[in-house]
């Protein structure tokens, strides 16, 4: 065994977060990296979703949105997002997607913020944050301009025309974690207000969105969260900003939906940032991942996910060090989320290979290699086990083939 294998080992023998593995459905063999794009099943996922199609929706029919609480889930499972983010009840909803939170979130940003016309990121924040913006410039009628610029230089272009600064906190391609109390303090300075996107922080690392009096946040539930595919989103909005009004004014957002009224008329609190009705089966998915997610201590999450990076990276170094693998993530671990990317030439062939000798990682386009490393079901042994199986098939080659090299729709 290598040394770096018996470190792992013991580190696996004293990790108090170890017992969490049992409570996900994984295949033996398999070492599944990809938790930040799709996060793996609770066991505990299939019980409740037996029970909400066959108790509640087959048996209870439409009594269930009051028997079996439906109505209240954006907001119930809000309130324990809201935990993880550092944010207070009555702070946080589910809902919809990130995409169409972020066109809610931006909006209603800009509409506290008359005489400045420019909504602000940087080039290489994830492309739908950037096609949100978009969109809302093309509708506004010459009210909105995009503004996007190198990501280093994002900070430099805060100025008094600038509305709304939209950002990912970790970024999805290299992991790169930004400082949000910071950014934030400086975003206000200018009278900017601050979105941040935080699908890869949420679940993934430590989140005070209140201390750092952050503006709007919004946030997948499939990543970290173990939602499931395509489960609901969430949207944060500071308890200062609930008179803002995001401009999709469904039902949902109403202060009476059930008054059915012709005229619409926002509710008070978070809820004028639903939009129509939830969809309960996601929802119900969606809650065993974030329950599962708060029986953890965020702290050792966050312990065991810098102790994960390092000991990969460490690996890489060993097992790796003579392919032409460069590390794309910072190698300060204090700047790093919850995933390490590597840029190499046939990054994609390498990764199809990789998934062929049961190791499941991600490739983003034109060159990245991602590794998510989540510390609820990865063992430290895994992630040394999956450095060795990548030396090998390049050691042989055995990523040089026709079939790895056909790029797929979905990467
Ligand atoms: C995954 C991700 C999204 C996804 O948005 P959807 O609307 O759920 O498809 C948005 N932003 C970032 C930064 C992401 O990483």
């Amino acid at each position: 065994m290598s040394d770096l294998m018996t470190r792992a080992c013991e580190l696996d023998a004293a990790d108090p977060l170890a017992h969490f593995r049992d409570e996900f459905h994984l295949r033996d063999g398999l070492i599944y990296l990809d938790g930040n794009s799709l996060g793996a099943m609770p066991k505990a996922t299939a019980a409740r979703m037996d029970k909400t199609l066959h108790t509640e929706w087959r048996e209870g029919l439409i009594t269930s949105w009051l028997g079996a609480d439906w109505v209240n889930s954006p907001r119930r499972i809000g309130d324990k997002i809201a935990r993880l983010l550092g944010a207070e009840a009555g702070e946080v909803v589910v809902a919809d997607s990130t995409s169409i939170n972020i066109f809610k979130a931006l909006t209603a940003a800009l509409s506290l913020q008359e005489g400045r016309s420019i909504l602000l990121t940087e080039q290489t924040n994830f492309p739908t944050d950037h096609y949100m913006m978009q969109g809302i410039e093309g509708f506004s009628g010459g009210r909105v301009q995009t503004k996007s610029v190198p990501p280093e230089e994002v900070l430099d272009h805060l100025s008094d025309d600038v509305a709304v600064l939209l950002l990912t906190q970790v970024h999805y391609k290299s992991g790169l974690a930004r400082d949000m109390a910071a950014v934030t303090a400086k975003a206000h300075a200018h009278g900017v207000l601050i979105v941040w996107d935080l699908s890869h922080s949420a679940g993934a690392i430590p989140v005070d969105l209140n201390s750092a009096n952050a503006d709007f946040a919004v946030g997948c539930g499939y990543k970290f969260l173990n939602g499931g595919p395509g489960a609901p989103a969430f949207l944060f909005a500071a308890k200062r900003h609930h008179h803002a009004m995001p401009v999709l004014s469904g039902w949902f957002a109403h202060a009476r939906p059930f008054a059915f009224e012709e005229d619409f008329d926002a509710a008070d609190g978070i809820e004028r940032f639903l939009c129509g009705t939830p969809g309960v089966l996601g929802m119900a998915a969606l809650e065993e991942g974030v329950d599962l997610m708060l029986r953890a201590d965020m702290a050792a999450v966050r312990a065991k996910s810098v102790a994960l990076a390092n000991l990969f990276i460490e690996a890489m170094g060993q097992h790796c060090g003579d392919y032409g693998f460069t590390l794309v993530s910072p190698t300060e671990a204090d700047k790093r989320g919850s995933h390490v990317a590597y840029s190499h030439a046939e990054g994609y062939a390498i990764m199809q290979a990789l998934k062929a000798r049961d190791v499941i990682g991600d490739f983003r386009t034109p060159d990245v290699m991602r590794f998510g490393l989540t510390p609820l079901y990865l063992r430290h042994t895994d992630v040394v086990e999956a450095v060795e199986r990548l030396a090998t098939i390049c050691e042989n080659g055995e990523w040089d083939t026709p079939e790895f090299k056909t790029v797929a729709s979905v990467t």
